[in-house]
C-alpha cells in the first residue's frame, strides 16, 4: 500500500509486549514502566487477525519487538502460526538477546531468519550499568548461539552514547572482522524517558564514524545488505561483517520510510515521533471484518506525516520505546 506521499508501506513492526527484563537507561526509568493490564494487551490470536488484514494490503514483512518479545509466553507457537499465514515474506525479531541461549533453536525452527540483538558495550560492568543489571555473558552467549544456528543476518544494535560507550565504538566495529556480524550504530532518540539523556549524551553517526576511522582507517561503503532498511553500511578491509549507521536524528530517512507500528495495546502508530495512533483493538475484539480492519490501516496511513519534523504532536509523550515498539 502507498501513503499520501507515494511511499510504499510494506513493513509492520509489532510490539508483542510492553514488559522487559532490562531497564536500559535510554528506554525505561530505573524503576521500570508500569506495564499495561493484561486485558489491554493484544492476545496472540488478535495480533494474527491484524496481520492477516495487513497481508491483504501488501504488508508482508514483519518485525516482532517490544519490550522484550522473547519474554512473552507463547511466543514460539505464535511465530509458527504467523509463519503459516499465506503471503508472509519475512518475520524478524529485535531482542536484547538474554533469552536467545534458551530460545534460539526454537525461533529458527519456527521460521525466524533475521535477528537484531541490542548490545551497547562489551564491558560487562558497563553493560550492567546501561541495562540496569543485565548480564553481559548471557547476551554474548545469545549472540554466539544466533551465529552458530545460522541466523542471517545477525545485526547488533548499538545506541551511540557520548561519554558512555564512546571509547568502545572502534572495539565494537572490530567485532565484524572475524564474525559475520552487522554492527549498527543508532543515534539516541529523544523518545519517552530519554529526553534528558539525549541533551547530554547524543552524538551523531557522522561523529561515530569519524572516531572509528581515526582508529581503524577509512571504511569502505557497502551497497547491498539483506533487509538494509534505513542504515548506511561500511566494511573494514577483509571483514566478514559490516558496520552500519542509522542517522535516526541527524539525517532523517523519512522520505524512504516504509513502516507502520502496532503497539502492544493494539494501536496502529504511523510514526514513532508522532503520538497520533489508530485503535485496532476494539475493532478486533468486536469482530470487525478484514475489510473494516484494512480501513483502519488506511486511516493510519492518512496520519503518517511526510517527515518527523511535520509530526503533529510532540514525540511520544508518556510512551517510551518499550511501549511503542522500538
Ligand atoms: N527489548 C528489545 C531490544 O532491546 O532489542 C526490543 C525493544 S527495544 C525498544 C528496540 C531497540 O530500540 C533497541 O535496539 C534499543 O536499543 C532501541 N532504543 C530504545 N530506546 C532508544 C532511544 N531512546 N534511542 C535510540 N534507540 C533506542
Ligand atoms: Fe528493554 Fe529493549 Fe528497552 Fe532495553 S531497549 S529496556 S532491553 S525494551
Amino acid at each position: 500500500m502507498e501513503d499520501r506521499f507515494g511511499r510504499k508501506i510494506d513493513y509492520l513492526r509489532i510490539s508483542v509486549t510492553d514488559r522487559c527484563n532490562l531497564r536500559c537507561l535510554y528506554c525505561m526509568p530505573p524503576e521500570g514502566v508500569k506495564p499495561k493490564p493484561r486485558q489491554e494487551i493484544l492476545r496472540f490470536e488478535e495480533i494474527l487477525t491484524v496481520v492477516e488484514a495487513a497481508l491483504e494490503l501488501g504488508i508482508n514483512r514483519f518485525r516482532l519487538t517490544g519490550g522484550e518479545p522473547l519474554l512473552r509466553k507463547g511466543i514460539i507457537p505464535f511465530i509458527k502460526a504467523m509463519a503459516l499465514l499465506p503471503g508472509i515474506e519475512d518475520i524478524a525479531i529485535t531482542t536484547n538477546g538474554l533469552l536467545l541461549p534458551q530460545l534460539g533453536e526454537q525461533l529458527k525452527e519456527a521460521g525466524v531468519r533475521r535477528l537484531n540483538i541490542s548490545l551497547d558495550t562489551i564491558n560487562p560492568e558497563k553493560y550492567r550499568k546501561i541495562t540496569g543489571g543485565g548480564d553481559f555473558r548471557t547476551v554474548w552467549e545469545g549472540i554466539t548461539t544466533a551465529l552458530e544456528l545460522g541466523f542471517t543476518p545477525v545485526k547488533i544494535n548499538v545506541v551511540a552514547l557520548n561519554q558512555i560507550n564512546d571509547e568502545e565504538w572502534a572495539d565494537l566495529a572490530r567485532l565484524t572482522l572475524d564474525r559475520p556480524l552487522h554492527i549498527r550504530f543508532i543515534e539516541l532518540m529523544p523518545v519517552g524517558t530519554s529526553w534528558q539523556l539525549a541533551g547530554k549524551n547524543y552524538v551523531s553517526c557522522g561523529q561515530v564514524k569519524s572516531e572509528i576511522e581515526k582508529k581503524l582507517g577509512k571504511l569502505t561503503p557497502v551497497t547491498h545488505i539483506q533487509g538494509s532498511g534505513p542504515a548506511e553500511y561500511h566494511r573494514l578491509p577483509g571483514a566478514q561483517g559490516t558496520i552500519g549507521f542509522i542517522h535516526a536524528m541527524s539525517n532523517h530517512f523519512c522520505a524512504s520510510c516504509n513502516r507502520l507500528r502496532l503497539t502492544a495495546d493494539g494501536k496502529l502508530r504511523p510514526c514513532l515521533h508522532d503520538r497520533r495512533e489508530v485503535d485496532v483493538r476494539e475493532a478486533v475484539r468486536s469482530g470487525a471484518t478484514g475489510k473494516e480492519l484494512q480501513e483502519l490501516f488506511h486511516k493510519a496511513l492518512q496520519l503518517k506525516p511526510a517527515s518527523y519534523r511535520q509530526a503533529a504532536v510532540a514525540p511520544a509523550a508518556g510512551r517510551g520505546m518499550a511501549q511503542i515498539g522500538g
